[in-house]
């Protein structure tokens, strides 16, 4: 099939909106009409070179949702007219991970990089004449995609797709790693660094999980109030600000969890989380860094001493299949805010201008919203 997309031909270059060609569902893959794809900052590492990919042209997009509009054979569970979120990592189900309740390490995620589908090894997208890599198997900045099965979740077909799109990566993330990575009890103090995409669900997580504080550090004052409206009890500019108030809010003994949820981390964040929490605190860490950056600022002695936790995160430990519908569930139920996170609605044709308005800071999660002028 011939649609648009957006496609990134190199390092340093911006989204091109081209004619791209989709293949037919194979085995076990299903084709998706998109109605919303989410700009998230981890295709801006595409384009900053932060993260390597098998090969360019690259198709962006990991945060989508839409309609089956053709289902391929040895597909179960899925139909045609069926509403679906995608999965930026795929979910077999079967894996020794997956088996062990840990999804969001599904050994089907080995590709998802290299772009080479999971159904055959083949490149399902082309642009040009060329093999496309499409992000996290998905390509989510086309309005038609082609995946394998294990790359999408069935959801309830009442719930907005716009709103949907949200739980592909960006609120399930942020949720998961607090309330799953960080693990929040009720009555703890948590920092989270970064009031993004990712940052403002930590920050709706950690509330929910019924943190007595939620300490935000975000730079770009204008977040600090949607950041409040989220469920933030204290919003500092910097760690230099919030440490001595965290320092005497907690009598001395500072955060339980932080969460670095910033979209490009460094490796003196990793110092700065580590210093908000006290004894047995756990830091975790689920912004995405550069890939060749081996850097990281860590006090060995105070890690040690203090027995602090240090621990990454990807998709939030979340399984994709559980709780892509619960988290959509808990948003039919008024107790997960998500239509306040899309501050800004964009075409497909302004997607370059989407990601300038992302590195100024201006939104929440800009959405890109496909309609016919898009196909
Ligand atoms: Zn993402
Ligand atoms: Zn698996």
């Amino acid at each position: 099939m011939k649609t648009k997309g957006a496609i990134l031909w190199g390092v340093g270059q911006e989204w091109s909106i081209e004619e791209i060609e989709i293949g037919d569902p194979r085995a076990n893959e299903v084709t998706v009409e998109l109605a919303a794809s989410g700009l998230c900052h981890s295709d801006e590492h595409l384009v900053t070179g932060g993260t390597p990919v098998g090969s360019y042209p690259v198709l962006g997009g990991h945060e989508g949702a839409g309609v089956i509009t053709e289902v391929g054979p040895g597909v179960t569970g899925l139909a045609v007219g069926d509403h679906v979120v995608t999965a930026f990592i795929p979910a077999c189900g079967q894996c020794p991970p997956c088996s062990n309740g840990h999804q969001n390490l599904c050994d089907l995620g080995a590709s998802l990089l290299a772009g080479t589908s999971i159904s055959d090894g083949s490149y399902r997208v082309q642009a040009g004449g060329k093999d496309v890599v499409p992000m996290c198997l998905l390509g989510t900045f086309a309005p038609y995609i082609t995946v394998h099965q294990a790359s999408v979740v069935k959801i309830d077909p009442s719930i907005p797709l716009e709103v949907a799109a949200l739980v592909g990566c960006g609120v399930t993330t942020g949720w998961g790693s607090a309330t799953k990575v960080a693990d929040v009890r009720p009555g703890e103090t948590v920092v989270i660094m970064g009031a993004g995409g990712v940052g403002m669900n930590a920050i709706q997580g950690a509330a929910a999980a019924g943190a007595l504080r939620v300490v935000v550090i975000e730079p770009v004052a204008g977040k600090h109030q949607w950041a409040k409206d989220f469920g933030a009890t204290h919003v500092f500019s910097s760690v230099e600000e919030a440490t001595p108030v965290v320092n005497e809010m907690t009598w001395g003994r500072m955060a339980e969890k932080a969460i670095i949820t910033v979209g490009d981390i460094q490796g003196e964040d990793v110092q700065a989380a580590v210093s908000m929490i006290g004894k047995g605190g756990r830091v975790v860490v689920t912004g995405m860094g550069n890939a060749a950056n081996m850097d990281v600022k860590l006090n060995l002695f105070e890690f040690t001493l203090l027995q602090k936790d240090l621990q990454g995160a990807i998709f939030g430990g979340a399984n994709p299949r559980a709780e892509i519908p619960a988290l959509l569930a808990l948003y039919q139920a008024g107790q997960l805010k998500l239509d306040g996170l899309v501050t800004q609605k964009y075409s497909l044709a302004e997607i370059n201008q989407g990601y300038q308005d992302m590195r100024e800071g201006k939104n929440i999660r800009g959405m890109v919203v496909y309609t016919d002028a898009d196909r």
